[in-house]
């Protein structure tokens, strides 16, 4: 492992770089590609966001999107620019598998690789690493990283914009366990440079479609079962509800959270039937760990808290299997 301070050095002259996040980019993947993309740029770099899948429609307001690149519609060229790259940036995930099939190309490069992370148990594939499971986001390890670069660096508003989405959304509006006394240091800097909290708020959450409001309504009326006897919650989204209500990438995106209102659940599922797989999103309260339960079952990780993976399985099935682990392991939270 290199020292992430030697790459002042190396970012000191012009070099060709790629950044690149997690497939289904949430708030703090764009918001940590963007930031470090619109800091990077303006030092005369060649640079690249490409993400390995599209992201949400919500997001195309933040500064920078329109060059972002998306893998699946620009395969051989993308792969071309990690051949060619000096520098590939890896944000908000810490296991190649979670940018398939993008991964192949990092088989065939002679980039150093920076990785840039909060989330448990990194894989060994980065030169150079900033990783801290304490950090809120990896929003506030962009912070630190340009600090390190430069520490009289004076934010730009883009760079101080997209930095505060990640946070912002990493910790729930500042209210999850994931938020820390940085998330707000960093906050109160960001908006000494001009960062402005409602025209982001408005941005990501007064933007919306009647159709997702009308899906997410049907969702917790008729699509929610609560099992208080094994204090779980889970809600199905099947391909029926993604026609009905002409779902759109990112549309479930928060949904996970509402069965974790009633008291007596600790954990909260959302189903996700996608085209090959089931999409699984876990969220649990206090100390109930699933990441080690998604990491066990289901091909997956992230944060004690909030975690994701993936079934392979039909969704009747998919939805029996979840049931009988949590019967075989009681709560006892
Ligand atoms: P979400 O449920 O919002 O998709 O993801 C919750 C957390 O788990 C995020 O930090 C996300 O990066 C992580 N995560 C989601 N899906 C996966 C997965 O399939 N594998 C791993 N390793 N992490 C995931
Ligand atoms: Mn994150």
């Amino acid at each position: 492992m290199e020292n992430i301070a030697d790459l002042r050095t190396l970012l000191a002259t012009p070099k060709k770089i790629v950044i690149t996040t997690h497939q289904k980019p949430d708030g703090d993947a764009m918001g940590s590609s963007l930031a470090l993309y619109n800091y990077l740029i303006l030092q005369g770099h060649h640079i690249r966001v490409v993400t390995p899948t599209d992201f949400p429609a919500y997001f195309n307001w933040m500064p920078g999107c329109e060059e972002v690149w998306n893998y699946e519609e620009n395969p051989t060229l993308s792969n071309a620019l990690v051949y060619e790259a000096d520098i590939i940036f890896c944000l908000d995930f810490n296991d190649l598998s979670r940018i398939e099939p993008f991964n192949k190309a990092f088989e065939q490069t002679q980039a150093k690789i920076v990785l840039i992370d909060h989330h448990l148990y990194p894989k060994d594939f980065a030169q150079f690493m900033l990783h801290d499971v304490k950090a809120c986001s990896t929003c506030e390890l962009i912070f630190r990283f340009i600090e390190l670069l430069d520490k009289d660096y004076v934010y730009s508003k883009n760079v101080a914009t997209c930095i505060y989405t990640g946070i912002l959304t990493d910790t729930g509006s500042f209210s999850n366990g994931a938020t820390n006394k940085k998330a707000f240091e960093v906050t109160a800097k960001l908006l000494d440079a001009g960062l402005n909290i409602v025209e982001v708020q408005e941005s990501l959450n007064q933007n919306g479609r009647e159709e997702k409001l009308r899906f997410i309504g049907n969702a917790l009326n008729r699509k929610m079962t609560i099992r208080e006897d094994l204090g779980i919650g889970y809600i199905v989204v099947d391909r029926k509800d993604a026609y009905r209500y002409n779902l759109q990438n990112g549309d479930t995106e928060g949904l996970v959270n509402y069965p974790l209102s009633i008291e007596k659940v600790k954990v909260s599922i959302l189903i996700k039937q996608e085209a090959k797989i089931i999409k699984l999103s876990f969220r649990s309260k206090g100390s109930v760990s699933v990441e080690e339960i998604c990491r066990k079952y289901f091909e997956g990780g992230g944060h004690r808290n909030a975690s994701g993976g993936k079934s392979f399985l039909p969704l009747e099935e998919t939805i029996q299997k979840i049931i009988s682990i949590f019967e075989q392991n009681p709560l006892t939270d």
